[in-house]
Parts: C-alpha cells; structure tokens; sequence
C-alpha cells in the first residue's frame, strides 16, 4: 500500500487531537456551556463538575491530590508561573536557582529575566549523554538556593532526566523542586509523590490533547508550596491562576490523560520497537551517523541522529514531505545550530545535519520504513557530491588539513 503524504514525524512539536478527545469536549462548546464558576445555575455547576471529573482524573495519573492541579494556558505559562512563582514567593530565603542548560526556552527565558533582575543562576552543563551530572548539581546547591528546576524528558533528544534522585537530593537540602514534564506525563510513568517533585508543568496538545491549555502542579503537603500569581483577577485556581477556566480544553486534556493512561502500556510497546526499527535502519544503512541522547534513558518515541558529511538545508529539502525538525533553530537572521546539541559536545555542522525523529501514536510501520528508505536513499546521494566524504573514504585526516584561505 502506498503512504499518503505528508508524514508527521514530529510528534515532539505537537500532536494531533485525539478524535475521542475531540468528542469529548463538543458538547461543552453548545450544551454544556456555562462558566465553570457560576454559583447561581446549572450551566455553571454542570460545567464545574465537568472541570473537576478532569481535575480528577489528571492529579491521579500523576498520583497528585485534585487540589494540587492549576489549570494554564500551557507548559509556557505553567514554567513562568512555578519559576517566577517561587522566586517572588521565597525571595527572603535566597535568589540563587539551579538549571541546566538543556531546558525548553520556556524554562531558559524565564530563568535569563530572574538572572537580569539580581537572581543568580546556575546553568548546570550536560554530559555527552545528554543527562545531568548528579554530583554537580549537589555541588552547585548553596544556602541561598531556593529552586531546582530540571525538566524530566527533553524535546529534542528525549533523553529523560534523574528525577527521582534530584528530587531526592532536594528534599534532602529542603529546596523546592519543579520539573517541565511537558515531554513525559502520558508517555511515561511520572509520580510527583515518589520523585518528592513539587512542582510539575506539561501542556494538552504534546499528548494528543488540545492547544491551549496546559496544568502546574503545585505541591499542598509535606511541604506546602506556595507560588505568587503571574495574572490577576477573579482568584479562581486557588488565586494561582485567575481567568475564566478553558472548560472544553480541560475537558479534552482530561480525557486525552485518562487514554494516555489506559494506552501507555501499549502506546509505549508499539512506539519504542517502531523507533528501535527506525534506529537500527539508519544506523546500519548509513555510515558516519550517530545517535544523540542516551539511548538507555530515552523517551519510547523519540529518536535524534546526526548524519556527517551531508549539509543540513539539503537533507530536509530532501525529505521535504517528511515532516521533521532538524538540528537548526530559525531565529531571526540565520539558521543556528541547535544549542540543545551543542551542548553534547556537537560542532555546528553536525548539529545543523541533525534530524529529530518524533513518532506518535498514530505513525504506522509503512510510515516508518518510507522515512528510513528515503533518508538512507538522500544522504548517500549528497555524499555522492562531496569532497568531503570522498577524501574521508581515502583515509584522509580532515581535522589535520590545511585549508587555503580565501
Ligand atoms: C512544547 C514544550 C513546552 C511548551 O509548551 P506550550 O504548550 O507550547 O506552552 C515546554 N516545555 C517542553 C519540554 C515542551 O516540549
């Protein structure tokens, strides 16, 4: 059977809606569509109860207590909200705060504005593997830090941090830990009461939910956490978070939840050999690429390999109905290498020649073999055009040339 173009390899970025997802939140657009937080009728309790089914059913996958569930606009707000939360809220006890330099710019940019305000921050460095240094972060704690913040899977690697034992680590210091979870809740088993988290941000539409609305957790108990709202207004979300609530969107993140939970055995299965399928394809077919990001803590379906010898721009042009992302951020000039790989220890090239696989519940094994077939079929006609490859398969040292300058 033919594979209809475009394929969506990109389920990093976002997902598709689930259609049972989308089912679920129609009637709340036309029936069901009272403000959740009218007291005075039933428009209002109905959707209230609908909200608190899906606050419900959220705090018990990730063995949270309903109270402890803020509903956002999305993993964006929820990190500004913990980041600067904690940092107005616990400015008396320190303003020192501890990342690391592989997080989502949703983490980066909110920590960057604290360090430009007098915060001090620490940029945990990765190892080649992608995974922080354990040992490092203990080394980096001080009497004046007042938050970790390390996310639990990456976005670009999928690499999956630690989370149990930084959270152990800083329940033992007594210092507030957040974690963007925005790659791993429905992916991945998450536990915030295990990994002693108390703080966790994700987002509706990375696990086939809707855009727009995303959740904080924000820890009640042993300890209490408290954060200082970013919005303010009616008060509503216990006054972490005022504005009308997104009932439809809670609605579909809360049935989109409740099939990630009921599907992750499954989802996890099918998706991890999809990838390992893909992973020993290219591998194998393609000399001179490499996988980044540990393979052993690693997101079931994601998957990032850097091919050498091949220019970045003409391998995406090459599988150009292969939607991907590649190892290139687009900012506003030019095209820079990822800093997320870069950060492994890439040089610029091999960060730009990078692809970023991200498979989804609804990729299919066809799907799979057409990428893996078209990409062993574009390098090797890239390479065909290359010196470079040419004078590496002489056995020629290109490190140890000497180029002319122009
Ligand atoms: C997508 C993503 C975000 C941002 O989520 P939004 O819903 O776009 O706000 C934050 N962190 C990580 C790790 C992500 O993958």
């Amino acid at each position: 059977m033919a594979v209809k173009t475009p394929i969506y390899m990109d389920n990093h970025a976002t997902t598709p809606t689930d259609p049972r997802v989308v089912e679920a939140m129609l009637p709340y657009f036309t029936e069901v569509f009272g403000n959740a937080a009218s007291r005075n009728h039933s428009f209002g309790w109905q959707a209230e109860e609908a909200v608190e089914n899906a606050r419900a059913t959220i705090a018990k996958a990730i063995n949270a207590d309903s109270k402890e569930i803020v509903f956002t606009s999305g993993a964006t707000e929820s990190n500004n909200l913990a980041i600067k939360g904690i940092a107005e809220m616990y400015a008396e006890k320190g303003n020192h705060i501890i990342t690391c330099v592989t997080e989502h710019k949703a983490v980066i940019d909110p920590c960057k504005k604290l360090e430009r305000q007098g915060f001090d921050v620490t940029w945990l460095p990765v190892l080649p593997s992608g995974l922080i240094d354990l040992d490092a972060l203990r080394a980096a704690i001080t009497d004046k830090t007042i938050l970790i913040t390390i996310m639990h899977g990456n976005n670009e690697i999928g690499v999956i941090q630690p989370v149990d034992e930084i959270g152990a680590i800083a329940a033992e210091k007594g210092i507030v830990f957040h974690t963007d979870a925005t790659q791993t809740v429905g992916k991945i088993p998450v536990d915030v009461k295990k990994s002693n988290i108390h703080l966790l941000s994700f987002s509706g539409h990375k696990l086939y939910g809707p855009k727009g609305v995303g959740v904080l957790y924000v820890r009640r108990r042993k300890p209490r956490v408290r954060v200082t709202p970013i919005l303010d207004g009616g008060g509503h979300e216990r006054g972490m978070r005022s504005g009308t609530l997104n009932v439809t969107g809670i609605v579909g993140l809360g049935k989109a939840v409740e099939l990630c939970i009921q599907e992750m055995e499954s989802d996890t299965k099918r998706l991890s050999g999809l990838r390992d399928h893909l992973r020993k394809r290219l591998l194998e077919s393609i000399p001179e690429s490499y996988e980044n990001g540990d393979p052993n803590h690693k997101l079931p379906h994601s998957l990032n390999i850097s091919f050498s010898f091949v220019e970045g721009e003409s391998l995406l042009m090459g599988i150009a109905e292969v939607a991907v992302s590649s190892g290139s951020a687009c900012t506003s000039a030019s095209l820079e290498p990822s800093y997320v790989l870069k950060s492994l220890g890439l040089g610029d090239e091999l960060a730009h020649s990078s692809i970023r696989f991200g498979l989804g519940r609804f990729t299919t094994k066809e799907e799979v073999d057409y990428v893996a077939d078209k990409l062993i079929s574009v390098v090797e006609k890239l390479r065909e055009m290359s010196p470079l490859y040419e004078m590496h398969n002489e056995g020629i040292d290109l490190s140890k040339v000497e180029w002319a300058h122009h």
